[in-house]
């Protein structure tokens, strides 16, 4: 059995509805499918979900709402028409619009969540109705009654391992499932969605929860690239790439599959292959447990994301000191703040955040390391860029670091910072946010050009 989802843009317009049905109902196997809401139809326009959150701050900024609510409307109405279906459904878009904001207009956290998962509810709900009609055994079926029970923090659910149960009979339906992406409901039974992208999440949950062979996720690109595609001009598409190395790279920026996604995957071995909806006879990139290494081409993967911050302390004797590291984490606890890299020498230390973590906490967080941890110096660098540089083979290949010292010495950048975790699977560079592009682009053609 496959489960298959299909991203914004795969589900933007009736045309594209229509190429997603066709790849469903080509498929015996592919029985359920996990469907986002319209994404965008070209570049400047808007997700349905970005309008859902516009129309929630109409609403609660006691604005008028009408015409956001007939633009959220109008975007189905155009996939109704190109469908060819009854438009009835339209009316009932509205109503529930209206519905939710009346009942939860009090509850701002709920109704954002309510009005944010509707996009997919809606299309989902569509896109059944389509099939049904194309006398394809086909039915919408809710997250509700899917079994997706998840927890009670709007914005960022949480799937609750009880679920994986009930969800395991989806496998006892005989038609095609058609379930919207990106929300659950709580023990409470209120709408809780996943954090944004979030319909990966749902798609990766019901193929662990079914035990799927194959989680297929459809989106406009054939693969992930091995580098950003906004930085290199059509860069190499990654046959196959473990779950790890996925992680690592999602870390650092490639958003083609949401981080989140991994781990239901991860838990029960379950290989997913990304496709375009464009392209669906293009083999598409597999992310799998394991994988055979080819010595040749032992980096998987670069990607470079800007917008870190380094706290840089240092302390004479530092690696005498017992219990020093754990004074400025508590610091950094104390303020709610998680930081991602803790590289050290023997007097120094720095601790590596994104930037959001500490906005509008510096101040504070200097003044308490002053006080509470007798150090020497103390200095914070603002825009810092991680690069990180990933492939499995790493560990059984000589000189791979070397290579990369390389490239970005003569592209003239300067490393600030160098990490390499155990595992070997991944290094990390800290450089300027200036040098980012620069570094992906050097690192690139010294890798795969030459
Ligand atoms: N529609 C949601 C978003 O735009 C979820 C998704 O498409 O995966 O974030």
């Amino acid at each position: 059995m496959k489960v298959s989802k299909f991203g914004g843009s795969s589900v933007s317009t009736a045309s594209q509805i229509k190429k997603v049905l066709d790849i469903v109902n080509s498929d015996k196997d592919r029985r359920i499918i996990i469907v986002s809401a319209p994404g965008k139809r070209h570049d400047k326009d808007i997700k349905t979900t970005d309008l859902l959150i516009r129309l929630y701050e109409k609403v609660i900024n006691h604005l008028d709402y009408k015409n956001k609510k007939l633009e959220i409307v109008s975007r189905f109405h155009d996939i109704v028409k190109g469908l060819d279906m009854d438009d009835h459904i339209l009316g009932e878009i509205d109503r529930t619009l209206e519905h939710l904001i009346e009942t939860l207009k009090d509850q701002p956290e709920r109704l954002l969540d309510a009005l944010k998962s509707s996009g997919e509810n809606f299309n989902a709900q569509i896109i059944a109705a389509y099939n049904q009609k194309q006398g394809i055994p086909t039915q919408y079926l809710s997250p509700k009654d899917a079994g997706l029970i998840v927890s009670n923090e709007p914005g960022n659910a949480q799937i609750l391992e009880s679920s994986y149960e009930k969800i395991y009979h989806l496998t006892e339906y005989n038609q095609k499932l058609i379930i919207p992406g990106f929300f659950g409901f709580s023990e409470d039974n209120h709408i809780v969605t996943f954090p944004r992208g979030g319909s990966d999440i749902t798609g990766a949950i019901i193929a662990r929860g079914v035990h799927a062979d194959l989680y297929e996720n459809f989106t406009d690109v054939s693969g992930i690239y091995r580098a950003n595609p906004t930085v290199i001009n059509q860069p190499e598409i990654i046959d196959e790439i473990t779950y790890r190395e996925m992680r690592e790279l999602s870390y650092a920026g490639f958003g083609v599959f949401h981080d989140e996604a991994l781990q239901p995957l991860y838990h029960d071995r379950i290989p997913v292959v990304i496709k375009n909806t464009n392209r669906p006879s293009d083999p598409g990139t597999f992310i799998v447990h394991d994988r055979q290494i080819d010595t040749r081409k032992v980096i998987t993967g670069i990607s470079c994301d800007e917008g870190f911050t380094s706290i840089n302390i240092k302390k004479y004797l530092m690696n005498r000191q017992v219990g020093f590291t754990l004074k400025i984490l508590k610091i950094l606890a104390d303020y709610n703040i998680s930081f991602d890299h803790m590289p050290s020498g023997i007097d120094n230390i720095s601790i590596i955040m994104r930037s959001s973590q500490i906005k509008g906490k510096e101040q504070a967080v200097l003044e308490a390391i002053r006080r509470d941890c007798k150090i020497d110096e103390l200095n914070v660098e603002h825009d810092l860029a991680i690069l990180m540089i990933v492939g499995e083979g790493m560990s059984a290949v000589v000189g791979t670091a070397n290579k990369i010292t390389d490239a970005l010495a003569n592209a003239h950048i300067n490393l600030k910072m160098i990490n390499q975790g155990s595992s070997e699977i991944s290094m990390m560079f800290g450089i300027s946010n200036a040098d980012a592009k620069k570094a992906v682009k050097a690192c690139y053609s010294h890798c795969y050009a030459e």
